[in-house]
């Protein structure tokens, strides 16, 4: 990942986010409050605006564009989770020579260091965790990706407001989970461009 790359996917990711706005907040309204749509559209539209004002021309200085729009323009639980994300994967970035699933795994770890969610809670990290595992295996494909965001329909939530739902949030693929395979996704084909 360099940071061409990382502006094309961040770009892609908007493209995703705004094409499928509507659908993340239809994900979010039998087993939330119907906001994450508009949550992740606001955001991409901030990173976007601070991408074409700043140009960042380092992949740290994106990573750091990207964290603090996340952490200050998005409401809600996903905002200061993806922010997180970010913040972790800068702090990785800052190493040398450091693998991108590496830098990806430590985005992981900083989502569970806030969120404190466990795998199969099902929340974002049921596709974070998977893509991490195929990432080091040099296995992420689309597929994978897809795979990793069904798999959160036939769990209980434990965290996060679709948790207040209990038993009836079974049967319903977790907003967060759908959002971060757009991210994946984008990640794949910014890469392969
Ligand atoms: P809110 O729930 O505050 O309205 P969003 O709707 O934007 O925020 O985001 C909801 C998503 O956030 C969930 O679908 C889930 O993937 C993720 N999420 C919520 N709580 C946690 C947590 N503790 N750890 C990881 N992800 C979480
Ligand atoms: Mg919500
Ligand atoms: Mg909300």
């Amino acid at each position: 990942m360099n940071v061409e790359t990382g502006i094309r996917w961040m770009e892609l990711f908007n493209e995703k986010v705004q094409a499928e706005k509507d659908y993340l907040t239809q994900l979010d309204t039998p087993i939330g409050d119907s906001d994450h749509g508009n949550n992740m559209s606001r955001g991409m539209t901030h990173v976007i605006e601070a991408i074409e004002t700043q140009k960042p021309d380092s992949l740290e200085e994106l990573l750091k564009l990207i964290t603090t729009n996340l952490l200050s323009k998005v409401g809600g639980a996903s905002g200061p989770l993806y922010g997180s994300a970010f913040m972790g994967m800068l702090k990785a970035q800052k190493e040398d020579n450091i693998p991108w699933s590496a830098v990806i795994k430590s985005g992981l770890e900083s989502i569970q260091k806030r969120g404190k969610a466990e795998a199969f809670d099902k929340t974002m990290i049921d596709v974070w965790i998977p893509v991490v595992e195929a990432l080091e295996n040099n296995q992420l494909t689309d597929a994978v990706i897809d795979q990793a965001v069904e798999s959160t329909k036939p769990l209980k939530a434990k965290k996060g407001r679709a948790s207040y739902v209990g038993e009836r949030s079974i049967g319903h693929i977790d907003p967060g989970a759908y959002s971060s395979g757009l991210l994946f996704h984008a990640m794949l084909e910014a890469e392969a461009e």
